[in-house]
Parts: C-alpha cells; sequence; structure tokens
C-alpha cells in the first residue's frame, strides 16, 4: 500500500562487502515477516535506499519485528542511522485491513500479486502478515512467502499456456502438491486464530467441478466431501462458496453451465 524510501546514512566512512550482504539481510528478513512486501529494491547512490512497499503506515515500527529482524535491525544501527521518507501510495497494492475481529479469513494469491495471501472476510482487504499467528514450528513467514511464489510459478506457467495439465491440475485439485502446501498452513492457522481460514481452489470447469442450482443461486459442491457449499458475502459485495467442514472455498460464479 504504503511507498518508502529508507536512506541509510553511514555512522563510518568504508563500508565493505559484508555490510552490503547485511542490507540485502534486513529487506529479505523485513519480507519474511510481511513487513514491507516483494519487488523491493536497495539503490547505491552516495549512500544506500531502500524502495519499500509497507502494508501498513507504521509497518516498520521495531513492534511488529520478529526475532530475526531484531538481531539484524541491531546489526544495521551499528553501521547506518536510517531515515525514513514517505514516497506515496503504490497502486499495485491494495489497502489492508484494519478490523478489530475478525470472522474467517480467505487464502489466496495468484501469478502477479505482491500483496499478503490472506484475505479478511470481514472487509475483503488483504491482512498483514505480522498480525496473524507464524506458521507451524516457525518465527516468521517465510514458509508462507515459498507458498505464495510456488503458486505464483504455476499460475504464471498456466496462464502462459505451459504443461496445461501439470499446471491445471496443480491449481485446481485440493490435493495437488501446491495446494496441499497451502492448506497445511491454513490448517494450522486456523487452529491457533479459533476460526476457520478457507483456502481458495481455482476453477476450471473443464475438470468436472461441480455446481449445484439453490434457489436462484449456482453454489459449488465441495471436491472434498461432495456436500454443497455455503454462499459468504463480504462487507464489499464479493462473494464466496466455502465448505465448512472442508475449509475450501470458490469464487462464486451463478453463470455457470
Ligand atoms: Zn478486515
Ligand atoms: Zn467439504
Amino acid at each position: 500500500m504504503y511507498y518508502k524510501t529508507i536512506e541509510l546514512l553511514p555512522k563510518e566512512i568504508s563500508i565493505d562487502n559484508k555490510i552490503v550482504d547485511l542490507i540485502w539481510q534486513f529487506v529479505y528478513i523485513l519480507e519474511c515477516n510481511g513487513q514491507i512486501l516483494k519487488d523491493y529494491k536497495v539503490i547505491k547512490n552516495k549512500n544506500y535506499r531502500l524502495y519499500v512497499t509497507t502494508p501498513k503506515k507504521d509497518s516498520l515500527s521495531e513492534k511488529y519485528d520478529s526475532i530475526y529482524v531484531k538481531s539484524v535491525r541491531e546489526k544495521v544501527l551499528e553501521y547506518f542511522t536510517l531515515s525514513e521518507e514517505d514516497i506515496g501510495v503504490n497502486i499495485e497494492s491494495q489497502e489492508y485491513c484494519s478490523c478489530a475481529n475478525r470472522d474467517a479469513i480467505e487464502m489466496q494469491t495468484y501469478n502477479t500479486d505482491i500483496d499478503s495471501v490472506f484475505t479478511c472476510c470481514n472487509c475483503g482487504k488483504p491482512i498483514a502478515l505480522y498480525e496473524l499467528p507464524y506458521p507451524e514450528n516457525s518465527a516468521d513467514y517465510s514458509d508462507v512467502l515459498t507458498w505464495q511464489q510456488n503458486y505464483s510459478a504455476i499460475d504464471t506457467l498456466w496462464l502462459n499456456c505451459i504443461s496445461d495439465r501439470y499446471t491445471g491440475n496443480q491449481r485446481v485439485n485440493f490435493d495437488s502438491a501446491v495446494n496441499k502446501q497451502g492448506i497445511e498452513i491454513a490448517k494450522y492457522l486456523s487452529k491457533r486464530l479459533g476460526y476457520p481460514v478457507y483456502y481458495h481452489l481455482s476453477c476450471d470447469y473443464g475438470k468436472k467441478i461441480k455446481v449445484e442450482k439453490v434457489g436462484n443461486k449456482q453454489i459449488h459442491v465441495c471436491p472434498k466431501c461432495g456436500n454443497v457449499m455455503k454462499r459468504v458475502e463480504f462487507s464489499n459485495n464479493c462473494k464466496i462458496d466455502v465448505c465448512e467442514n472442508c475449509a475450501l472455498s470458490y469464487d462464486f460464479d451463478d453463470d455457470v453451465i
């Protein structure tokens, strides 16, 4: 959402390559904690300058640091003074959720998505990763980012018509390798939060995804348990079909068949 620059003003004159590695480590570890989004830049002019997108205005605050960010930030501050400046709003990224309470979350991404993979089902906006519990046995969100990279790679190959059968099955089948990886993360998160985290499945009607007519609506049938799903509406008019038992979701589509 917010585009910022961070200038690193050196405390000493000589900066060797080890320090450059430290700068890369700093931005990477901030990304792994969801404090900055992907596609950041490190630019060298007189000083080093970081160009980053943050989910929220105060995302770079130390209060959100993971143990890894905390330790790398301490090292960076030994060599540099950090000076932050707001540039504007990165329109590639959406406004983030600020709900005090959430009833459910949906997990999904697509090929060019730079935002958090978790969407609040109350307001329909993405949720900053650092506001959520860490995945199992983790102290940051690198597992979530790995899944996002995998899904985005498959989605890109599918959209570019490479290995249609393989990439199509990976996106659509709930038990494909990439979907299994994501469902495991969603399941654990739901256990920690105490409310549903629906894993979003892609639709490809050539692959026999079923729908049923319920009144004037066509609702998806859950591919795992075979029950008719439930239509859920977000506050911003966004509708999804969900299976509460299997924690799976589809985009709503009343025009099918
Ligand atoms: Zn929200
Ligand atoms: Zn189900």
